[in-house]
């Protein structure tokens, strides 16, 4: 069983948004695997570790990237393509298309992915991907079960779940809940500096920069005003609800 998984770097949850010149800044940030990739890389793992197989991580972006590709080739993946070209950095359009053309030169069984990811958090990518070749996606994974060539997929509906079947190969995203991610171990993050992470221009993977050039502008990016500090009224009930209804209708304008 040969897996592919994309795999893209993200803002730790837990860092602060700074907007500089209109753009989120990346300094002094802690950057992780994006959170919904880190349990397609379980997967994938636990699936190799069953049939066996190869799992191979593929991503589009700089080059830090690549400390997120080690902490999954420590947890079990064998070997990661990164297309680390700015000149092929674009919307998700861009990102479907190139990734779509490493793909296509791979031996796969099945493609994992995150179901969103944390920052740009569009939900495209994969989508696009499976449209792009022409195979079926099921989004939103808790459960992955493979007999032979097909694939049972349960996923989440907003807490009710829904079983899928799909034949092989297919693209799966993922939802919290699949699996937990192992931690690397220490053997494993030794391991991990050897194992291969091939880098890949836009030419290397025949792709020219005009025809992935991004179909989207963003126009700004703000962070949402601040909240103001709430306000407790006092007196008879009754006169706090007709204040809370003048307050509702005069200051907050939602009536
Ligand atoms: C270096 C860099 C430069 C960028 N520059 C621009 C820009 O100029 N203009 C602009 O509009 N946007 C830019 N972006 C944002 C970019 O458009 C989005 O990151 C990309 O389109 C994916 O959208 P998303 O993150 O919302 O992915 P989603 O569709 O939410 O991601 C779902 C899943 O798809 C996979 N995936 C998504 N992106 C990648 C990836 N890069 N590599 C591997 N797997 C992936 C992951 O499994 C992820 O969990 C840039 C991003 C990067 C990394």
């Amino acid at each position: 069983m040969n897996i592919l998984v994309l795999l893209k770097q993200t803002f730790d949850t837990e860092e602060k948004i700074v907007l500089e010149n209109g753009k989120v800044s990346e300094e002094g940030v802690e950057f992780v695997i994006n959170p919904y990739d880190e349990y397609a890389v379980e997967e994938a793992i636990k699936i190799k570790e069953e049939l066996g197989g190869e799992v191979t991580t593929i991503s589009l972006g700089p080059d830090r990237f690549e400390s997120a590709i080690r902490t999954a080739l420590a947890m079990g993946v064998d070997k990661a393509i990164l297309v680390d070209d700015p000149d092929v950095f674009g919307d998700e359009y861009t990102a479907a298309k190139v990734l779509t053309e490493v793909i296509k030169d791979q031996t796969y069984d099945l493609i994992l992915a995150g179901y969103v990811a944390v920052d740009d958090a569009s939900g495209q990518v994969p989508q696009r991907i499976a449209d792009m070749l022409n195979i079926p996606i099921i989004s939103t994974a808790v459960k992955i079960e493979i007999d032979g060539s097909n694939i049972t997929v349960h996923r989440d509906v907003e807490g009710d779940t829904e079983i899928l079947e799909a034949p092989l190969p297919v693209i799966i995203t993922s939802q919290q809940g699949l699996n937990d991610p192992r931690y690397p171990s220490l053997p494993g993050i030794m391991k991990a500096k050897k194992k291969p992470l091939d880098r890949l221009s836009a030419d290397d993977i025949g792709v020219s920069p005009d025809e992935v050039k991004a179909k989207t502008e963003v126009i700004e990016t703000f962070l949402p005003p601040k909240k103001e500090a709430g306000r407790i009224l006092s007196g008879e009930i009754s006169d706090q609800g007709r204040e809370l209804v003048q307050l509702l209708r005069s200051e907050a304008k939602v009536i």
